[in-house]
């Protein structure tokens, strides 16, 4: 997603509040990284799988970080982080505001770790987790197939154990930077003779093994930041299943959960790459286009130009509020649906005003003078990623509304017995 870096210039510090610890750590922080880290550059795609050199940069980012002590600042000590508190990781946030981070390195932080807390084994946290931080291994998520990804549980890759190995055979599709991950969290059923979100198990999985086939999509907008895979016979060892064979589907709920989370709270790695959520930003692109365009007297510009400032607005105060509610317990992790389907709900208006106002020339990409994420192709993608805005709705409803739940026809009946679009005329 080519997200850009977001300015520096107005950007405050915490450090009055700073406890002594907290003081201390901010100057380690401060003078470690000065000079070692590569400038934030505004306007600066966050991720592009295809800037080769950008990806393998932010890997030596993360080295850096990790040779100075400053990767993973809330994961605990015992995996190679800080185990400090989230206080810490605002303090280090801030200070990072110069730089630019290991953005490629995000699924990793916000998805993978909170999955290997929750459900992987004491051996994997500790062989995987350092790797995770240190930038050795970039992970990616396999979940979304060419059947569908909203139905998840309805996936039909299937791993088979052969003596002490099992064979991953199938195709996953969507997955973001799959050509330049390492490892993929990889779900597949393992019983078909369970209903259908029984006999799910969730494996790690090399992604550049014999059987593996990973293949770049170009989008209609000329992106490629997405692939499909092919698996066939993926040989994958017993100790790559994380948490109990059939019980992926409780490791996935983690998985969907912590990406709704972070797409509420910014896509986080140490520091956000828009600035920290302390303060509001306020756009100058929707002003720069009116003015440009000589539009900046008229009624309906100006219009426009306050209702995107206020959408902005809205959208910073729904992820702070998410953000820190959930943090400090305050609010449940379900909140995250809501600042996500916000979030893409605003980032939406935003766009179609945007588009009104640059008229023909904002119809296909980003406004002339607007920022890449305002294109319209770019808002319809981040209705999907992460789970539509429709399922976003669905899970809000069930989870966090406590409304009945969506009927779930065959929720008992064994997976290999449900009528598909296969076995209909049979
Ligand atoms: C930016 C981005 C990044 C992504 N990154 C990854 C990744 O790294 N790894 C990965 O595995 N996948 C990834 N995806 C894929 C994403 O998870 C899927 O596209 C998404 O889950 C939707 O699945 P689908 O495209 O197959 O659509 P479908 O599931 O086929 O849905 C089609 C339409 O039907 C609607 N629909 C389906 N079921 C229901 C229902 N029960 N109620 C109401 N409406 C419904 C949907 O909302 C949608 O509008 C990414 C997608 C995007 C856009």
């Amino acid at each position: 997603m080519n997200l850009t870096v977001s300015a520096t210039e107005n950007h405050v510090t915490t450090e009055d509040r700073d406890t002594e610890d907290e003081r201390a750590f901010r100057l380690k922080a401060r003078e470690w990284m000065h000079g070692k880290l590569p400038p934030r550059i505004v306007g600066q795609p966050f991720m592009d799988w295809e800037d080769k050199d950008l990806i393998e940069a932010d890997r030596r980012t993360q080295r850096v970080l990790w040779d100075g002590g400053l990767a993973g600042i809330t994961v605990p000590k015992e995996y190679g982080g800080l185990g400090l508190t989230r206080r810490h990781e605002t303090v280090f946030g801030e200070e990072a505001m110069p730089y630019r981070l290991a953005w490629h390195l995000g699924n990793n932080y916000n998805i993978v770790i909170p999955v290997f807390l929750g459900h992987a084994s004491e051996e994997q946290k500790r062989h995987y987790i350092p790797k995770m931080l240190n930038g050795e291994h970039i992970w990616a998520q396999m979940t979304s197939e060419p059947s569908g990804g909203s139905d998840l549980f309805g996936l039909i890759t299937r791993a088979e154990k052969r003596g002490d190995t099992w064979f991953l055979n199938g195709s996953k599709i969507w997955t973001t930077g799959g050509e330049d991950s390492d490892i993929g969290l990889c779900l597949a059923r393992t019983d078909p003779s369970l209903p259908k979100h029984q006999g799910l198990t969730m494996f790690i999985v090399d992604m550049h093994q014999p059987g593996m086939t990973v293949r770049p999509l170009t989008l209609v907008n000329g992106t490629r930041d997405f692939c499909q895979e092919f698996l066939d016979d993926v040989e994958v060892p017993l100790e790559n299943v994380v948490g109990e064979v059939n019980g992926g589907w409780a490791v996935a709920s983690t998985q969907l959960a912590s990406e709704r989370a972070a797409t509420s709270r910014g896509w986080f790695i140490g520091a956000g790459a828009s600035l920290p959520r302390e303060q509001i930003e306020i756009p100058t692109a929707p002003v720069k286009l009116a003015q440009e365009l000589g539009l900046a007297e008229t009624q309906r510009a100006r219009q426009i130009v306050g209702e995107v400032i206020a959408l902005q607005a809205l959208r910073e105060l729904v992820a702070q509020r998410a953000g820190k509610g959930i943090d400090a317990g305050t609010l449940p992790p379900t909140t995250g649906g809501v600042a996500s389907l916000a979030n893409s709900t605003l980032n939406q208006r935003a766009s179609e005003l945007m588009t009104e106002l640059a008229g023909p020339c904002g119809v296909t990409g980003p406004a002339e003078g607007g920022e890449p994420e305002q294109g319209i192709d770019r808002v319809w993608l981040f209705r999907i990623g992460g789970g539509t805005a429709e399922m976003l709705r669905n899970t809000i409803s069930e989870r966090h509304l406590g409304l009945p739940r969506e009927p779930l026809p065959g929720k008992d009946v064994p997976f290999n017995q449900l009528r598909t679009n296969a076995t209909q005329g049979s």
